[in-house]
């Protein structure tokens, strides 16, 4: 299993290389690890390998698997839906990037209970470009308010970017699309100091890349 993890994460490492040294030679794209369809042990090889940066999609999952490799000095994200019950458990876990905050509601619930503790948060505004029913996220058109908004009502959740799941959807054309409207509404929130933009999973990160994306999401690819 070690070989085929190296042989995955050495894959998958190349042709983020190749794709970003396409953007231009100073684009860094940052690799978060996605272990869902995986077990701790492969995360400890994956660590050995030299990765650093996992996410996870549950908060429960992401609780066992901090507690349990508690002894590496992993950094590690969330990215799923954020149920209001499981608010106080995230806070509690300090991941280093709430990747998927989803709404003005669920930003003013987390803040207060941030600032309950005296605690801040790393978040991305998570955004839903293709307007996809099975998404969570804010629309296109809502994003650039929201995330104002966020920034001035909020001041404990720390507003580094955005993150956004690309079209599902076979045709290339209607992912690139959605990515590029990501990668746009991004553009128009630095001058807010967003500089993370996360985009990219196993089937579509090298043109996420292309698009803009300077973080990328991989499970399947690397854990197969
Ligand atoms: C599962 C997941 C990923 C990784 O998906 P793969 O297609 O396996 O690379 C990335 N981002 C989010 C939000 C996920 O839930």
């Amino acid at each position: 299993m070690k070989e085929q993890l190296r042989k995955n994460l050495d894959e998958v490492i190349w042709n983020i290389e190749q794709a970003r040294i396409g953007v231009n030679e100073h684009h860094i794209v940052k690799l978060v690890a996605v272990g869902k369809y995986s077990d701790e042990e492969n995360i400890k090889t994956l660590y050995e390998l030299g990765q650093r940066a996992f996410g996870e999609n549950q908060v429960q999952q992401l609780e066992t698997r901090m507690q349990n490799l508690e002894e590496l000095p992993l950094e590690w994200h969330m990215m799923g839906t954020l149920q209001s019950n499981k608010i106080n458990k995230l806070i509690e876990l300090r991941p280093s990037l709430f990747q998927s905050l989803d709404s003005l509601k669920l930003a003013e619930a987390l803040n207060q209970r941030l600032a309950e503790r005296h605690q801040t948060m790393n978040t991305l505004l998570q955004i839903n470009a293709a307007n996809e029913e099975s998404k969570s996220g804010v629309s296109a058109d809502e994003a650039y308010d929201t995330y104002v908004q966020i920034k001035e009502s909020c001041p404990q959740i720390k507003l580094k970017g955005v993150m956004s799941i690309g079209a599902h959807s076979a045709n290339e054309k209607l992912i690139q699309q959605s990515f590029e409207k990501t990668y746009k509404i991004y553009e128009s929130l630095k001058k807010y100091d967003a500089n993370i933009c996360s985009m990219g999973m196993s089937n579509d990160y090298e043109l996420a890349i292309q698009c803009g994306s300077n973080l990328v999401r991989i499970g399947s690819k690397i854990f197969k």
